[in-house]
């Protein structure tokens, strides 16, 4: 199972393994928010899961 959040901007960030989605979080924020992080315990707490096959390649 695969983990889900999505971004107050409205993008939805997903990731396969929970190192996959904290590196896509982790982008996502420095690229459009600023170079904003967040500790990757905290971004997997808001995740929620994501079915795998909904995952896009
Ligand atoms: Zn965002």
């Amino acid at each position: 199972m695969g983990k889900m959040l999505m971004c107050p901007c409205g993008e939805q960030l997903v990731g396969r393994t929970d190192d996959e989605f904290v590196s896509a979080v982790d982008a996502h924020l420095q690229s459009k928010h600023d170079g904003r992080t967040y500790p990757g315990s905290m971004i997997l707490q808001m995740a929620k899961p994501f079915p795998d096959d909904q995952i896009p390649d």
